[in-house]
């Protein structure tokens, strides 16, 4: 057997087109974009047309705007911390989830600490998503942004995106961004309704070090990286036109594989639902209607970080907490604000898959994951 690569929720391996993609434009195209000549006037033709083709893929042509950036944390901190410096003067409220990812956790604290703003977070249902009625709760005049992910990277569950937006109606101050990493490509998700949206192309066949933060044309935000005014003012430095056409393609192919390759998670999926659950120490985190391609799991008599180990020693490859936390041991936030006990939040399995997959690879993980749990020492 070939190794088991289940953690498709921290990276997935590029698309051999994307690759080929990218060689072809690196070549091609290796003017300077904001060159003022032909090789560069090439270069920008083809970077504007990366960016029609992701906002068509959206069905936001006409709306919304595209800004590539080098991936979700870049883009989750130009949209919160651009928001709140540009729109100050409206307001000194934002608003969260907590169980958001870091890059907008952290943003959002920092914002509260070294800058005055009043931050809200929003606890998560029990499904691991806001509920809108508690949205609808902390919204006042004040607020200028609210930032929920389109579905948690930990467990899976989907954000009732509309009805959140909807709420939002109400507050025409208030700008509506969505961390869309772990959704874009994984469910359908209503892109005219967000303000701003983020996303990282190495999580659906891209390359890492590229993603864009889409955002309506009305909206205008503080730049964090300053200098020679490229892509719009927002985001200076020479743009990196191969990356911005590889992540196009690999928009394009997400969406456009979308439908099947949800069928295809979800066979795996009830797969390792049905047979992990029969083993009475594993307890099952992710919702019922989460995204198909992720699986979270506790354990109650070892040590998550331990079993990772003996299955990476194995050739299979899954996740504890998340694999953006760099520390195996880490506990979950994510589950806590779901309200589970202490020793379930610090011993989470994440178990992620893609289109690639195979219920062959399900079946080998399940019969390995048992002999893990008898072969290794219990707490
Ligand atoms: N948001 C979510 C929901 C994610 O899962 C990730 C990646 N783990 C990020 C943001 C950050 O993406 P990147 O590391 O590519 O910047």
């Amino acid at each position: 057997m070939n190794m088991i690569y289940f953690d498709h929720a921290a990276t997935t391996k590029p698309l051999p087109e994307v690759l080929e993609t990218f060689q072809k434009e690196s070549l091609l195209h290796f003017g300077n974009a904001s060159s003022m000549h032909a090789v560069g006037f090439e270069a920008n033709k083809a970077l504007d047309k990366a960016r029609e083709d992701i906002l068509n893929a959206l069905g936001v042509m006409k709306t919304h705007q595209c800004l590539f950036v080098s991936g979700a944390s870049e883009a989750n901190n130009l949209a919160i911390k651009g928001i709140a410096f540009r729109y100050k003067n409206r307001g000194n409220t934002i608003i969260a989830s907590e169980g958001e990812h870091p890059s907008v956790k952290v943003a959002f604290e920092q914002l509260a600490s070294s800058f005055g703003f009043h931050v809200i977070f929003l606890p998560l249902t029990k499904e691991g998503h806001v509920d809108p009625s508690a949205l609808k709760e902390a919204m006042s005049k004040d607020v200028i942004l609210v930032s929920i992910m389109a579905v948690n990277n930990e467990t899976g569950a989907i954000s009732p995106i509309k009805e959140l937006s909807s709420i939002l109606k109400d507050y025409p101050k208030a700008l509506f961004h969505v961390d869309a990493t772990q959704g874009l490509g994984k469910c359908p998700l209503p892109f005219e309704d967000i303000d701003l949206l983020s996303f990282s192309a190495h999580k659906i066949g891209g390359l890492k070090g590229s993603g864009a933060l889409i955002y309506r044309r009305k909206i205008d935000f503080l730049p964090l990286i300053s200098g020679g005014m490229q892509e719009f003012g927002y985001r200076s430095g020479t743009p990196a036109e191969p990356l911005a056409v590889s992540t196009a393609l690999a928009v394009k192919l997400a969406l456009a594989n979308q439908g099947k390759n949800i069928e295809k998670a979800k066979q795996i999926n009830a797969y390792l639902r049905e047979n992990l659950s029969k083993i009475e120490e594993v307890q099952i985190n992710s919702p019922e209607n989460g995204i198909p391609f992720v699986l979270n799991i506790s354990l109650k008599k070892h040590r998550a970080s331990v079993v990772i180990e003996a299955l990476s020693e194995k050739e299979i490859y899954v996740s504890s907490v998340s694999s953006c936390s760099n520390k195996l041991d880490a506990s979950s936030y994510v589950l806590a604000s779901m309200g589970f006990d202490s020793f379930r939040c610090a011993n989470s399995i994440r178990i992620s898959f893609g289109g690639e997959d195979t219920i062959e690879e399900a079946e080998a993980f399940v019969t390995a994951f048992k002999t893990v749990l008898e072969e290794t020492r219990p707490i």
